[in-house]
């Protein structure tokens, strides 16, 4: 297997990840599950703290490390038809890839508003997507897997194949092994209408209220995430997606967003869907230095869009960003998949470039409002943040999976479920 160390050439476009310089003692680049199971035995026999990368793109920065080891499964990132709507695709890929391989084959699985993220990141998260509302969430198209565990037993999961695991890997994927292939049902969608609407809203928290109640009204075609910058006359802009070529039921459905109060513009387009998620393909360089803190909201009311509007406005973030999930992400029942929070309607995430106690303080009356937390969004892995991503049952099955198939807690870089533990004392 292929490894790179601080010496070797090469191991400079290897260290970093899109959040975070790095300065790990080694990278192994296993291309098969074989060499996985070979990597995870040469960190776990070295005992260095050790980093799992698939895209590199996680917004937690822990696909590196400094001193330790990385797992980089980059060149296991294949994308594959199988038939029908079955794809299959390995952890290293990055969604844009999938979409351009799927779009002329007419299939589309929705996964997140980036083409640069990983497969294997957001695939073991959750994946809150420009077509989640008709399609649900990624993990919700996934119908079976492949998984290294930590004593290097290769598992193959599914509703009938290792059930548990299963139901494990759709949410908190990254406490109970590294996953090597992932099989999905992609959707029979290529090209979908998109409408960019930009607002300059007078009055920001009636504009957000306006916002939440149009989001929920409209028909589960259509996903729509909001960006609103910091400052005293907050700006803010939309990508609405109807997931279907339908012109006849997509247009009345994107009107509604371009009739709220302060559009400035906007335009609308049939695309194909890999058009969608914006992809720069940029070397990772640490280059975007960013903290957030995330949670998820049932609807946008007056009290929490007026303290939205409060940290916007006084600069306590950067940007906050307001996706939709609903619609069939909430056609699940909770205790289906390990991401449990299936009636909320908007993870709520707050974007601040230097991050530290000021933007934690200015976070928390936000904060204070939130029903449980998708953690693909949020940079703080505190014991607290653990809880919030995993409602009590949940994390009372996680940590008995735990047990039985981590029970050294070999994978505790992610939102660690045996931390949750500890901290209950
Ligand atoms: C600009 C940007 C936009 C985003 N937009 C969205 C969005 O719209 N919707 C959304 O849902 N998410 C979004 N995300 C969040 C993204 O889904 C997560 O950050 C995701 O973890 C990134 O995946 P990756 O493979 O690139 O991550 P990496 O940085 O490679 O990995 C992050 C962590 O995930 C775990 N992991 C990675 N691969 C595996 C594996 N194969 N098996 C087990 N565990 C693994 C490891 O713990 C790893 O440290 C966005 C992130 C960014 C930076």
């Amino acid at each position: 297997m292929e490894i790179t160390r601080p010496t070797d050439r090469g191991y400079a476009a290897l260290r970093h990840v899109y959040a975070r310089t790095g300065q790990p003692g080694s990278v192994l680049l296993p291309r098969s599950t074989a060499e996985v199971v070979e990597a995870l035995g040469i960190v776990r026999s070295s005992g260095r703290p050790f980093s799992v990368r698939s895209g590199g793109h996680g917004i937690s920065s822990i696909a590196t490390n400094d001193g330790g080891d990385v797992i980089d499964l980059r060149w296991m990132a294949s994308v594959e038809h199988r038939g029908g709507t079955h794809v299959r695709i390995g952890p290293g890929a990055r969604w844009g890839a999938v979409a351009h391989e799927l779009s002329p084959l007419g299939l589309a699985i929705s996964s997140g508003d980036s083409g640069d993220v990983g497969v294997g990141g957001l695939a073991t998260t959750g994946g809150v997507g420009l077509m989640g509302r008709a399609h649900g969430l990624t993990i919700d198209r996934l119908r079976s897997a492949e998984i290294v565990t930590a004593d290097g037993r290769v598992h193959r999961v599914s509703e009938t194949e290792d059930p548990d695991l299963f139901w494990a890997v759709r949410g908190a994927g990254a406490n109970v092994g590294i996953v090597t292939s992932f099989d999905f049902e992609a959707a029979e969608t290529s090209d979908v209408v998109q409408a960019t609407v930009a607002y300059q809203p007078t009055d920001l928290a009636a504009f957000l209220v306006a916002w939440g109640r149009t989001v929920e009204e409209a028909a589960r075609e259509v996903s729509a995430f909001l960006y609103i910058g910091a400052g005293p006359r907050p700006f803010a802009q939309a990508t609405v997606v109807y997931a279907g070529d339908d012109l006849g039921a997509a247009v009345p459905e994107l009107k509604r967003f371009v009739r709220l109060p302060g559009t400035a513009g906007q335009r609308s387009m049939v695309v194909p869907y890999s058009a969608v998620p914006l992809t720069s393909g940029a070397p990772h360089t640490g280059q975007q230095r960013a903290a957030a803190h995330t949670g998820l909201a049932v609807h946008l009311d007056d009290d929490l869009a007026a303290r939205i509007a409060v940290l916007l406005r006084a600069g306590g973030a950067e940007m906050v960003q307001i996706r939709s999930v609903g619609g069939a992400v909430n056609d699940v029942h909770p205790d289906a998949t390990a991401y449990a929070h299936r009636h909320q309607n908007f993870p709520v995430t707050a974007v601040s470039v230097d991050g530290g106690p000021a933007f934690d303080r200015a976070w928390e009356p936000v904060h204070e409002r939130m029903d449980g937390m998708y953690l693909s969004f949020e940079s703080d892995h505190r014991a607290e943040a653990v809880a919030e991503a995993f409602p009590p049952r949940t994390l009372a099955r996680l940590r008995t999976l735990k047990a039985r198939f981590d029970p050294d807690d070999v994978f505790d870089q992610n939102f660690d479920v045996t931390e949750a533990a500890r901290s209950d004392g």
